[in-house]
């Protein structure tokens, strides 16, 4: 499942053919994957900004005042297009006439890119939709602010007093987004800390720490394209590379990288967690 950092990959990657250039038609294919009825689209469009707030790309579209190099991307968009990921969902440029990819849900032409910008979503648990703003969006209604905008007295005030592991608080969108359960496992190890902390019992220098690293990881990612578990691919098919520097999801049994002994992997309400026992303490050393 698409985190923070493929999700920012994707942004990064579509931005320059979608910014500024005239928008000839967006056509849905289907109906139940949009978050709220759909409105029609009201032409003519120019895409502007892309922006992301934890997993959810926004791509806003403009009205086309203007023509020629002026076309400002300061005003206020006509509507944003939000997308959530899912497990498979995915944005493609594809050549204009070019076959449409199987399980693709929706088409944004692009005539001066001779290019269709297409999501596809082969198991149908992503969701889109149209709306006017963030605050009227339906799908980051409750969300917490994007993780990358926390620094540790943020985490600290955000996790205050609450008796929930570290593990889930961290992965849980409406304290703060972005996150999922392989960058879940990376930032603590490399925090040092148990997942099955309280994410209330960190003191102001462990959420300093939790913060370092979580920015870190997170970053270290985005710059080599991603993670690529199972589907997940960059904008041009490529896979992301950052599944190679994985310290503790995926290795159960292998040396830990700091101390040698072996990755441990327990299956917590379905989902497998990484860790490994003498790197992350359950409780803070006492010293
Ligand atoms: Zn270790």
């Amino acid at each position: 499942m698409p985190e923070l950092p493929e999700v920012e990959t994707t942004r990064r990657s579509i931005l320059p053919f979608f910014i500024g250039r005239k928008i000839a038609s967006i056509t849905p294919l289907r109906q139940d994957i949009w978050a709220s009825p759909l409105r029609p689209a009201s032409a003519p469009l120019i895409g502007g900004p892309i922006l992301r707030q934890g997993k959810t790309l926004i791509l806003s579209f403009l009205p086309a005042f203007s023509e020629g190099p002026d076309r400002s991307c300061h005003q206020e968009p006509a509507f944003l297009l939000l997308s959530r990921f899912g497990m498979s969902g995915r944005w493609d440029r594809r050549p204009y006439h070019s076959p449409r990819p199987p399980h693709t849900h929706l088409e944004i032409l692009l005539p001066e890119e001779e290019m269709v910008l297409a999501w596809s979503d082969p198991r149908r648990f992503g969701r889109l939709e149209i709306s006017r703003s963030r605050q009227q969006s339906h799908l980051l209604s409750g969300t917490g602010p994007d993780a990358l905008t926390l620094d540790g007295p943020a985490i600290q005030e955000i996790f205050d007093s609450l008796a929930t592991p570290l593990r889930k608080a961290l992965t849980d969108p409406f304290l703060l987004s972005g996150i999922g359960n392989i960058y879940m496992a990376e930032i603590l190890f490399d925090a040092g800390l148990s997942p099955f902390r309280p994410a209330g019992s960190l003191s102001s220098g462990e959420a300093r720490r939790l913060s370092r690293s979580l920015h870190e990881i997170l970053e270290a990612a985005i710059s080599v394209g991603g993670s690529t578990i199972h589907s997940y691919r960059q904008e041009d098919g490529s896979p992301g590379g950052y599944q190679r520097f994985h310290a503790v999801y995926g290795r159960e049994g292998q040396p830990c990288l700091r101390c040698g002994l072996p990755i441990q992997r327990v299956t917590v309400e379905a989902r497998s967690l990484y860790f490994c026992r003498f790197c992350q303490p359950p409780s803070p050393p006492i010293t």
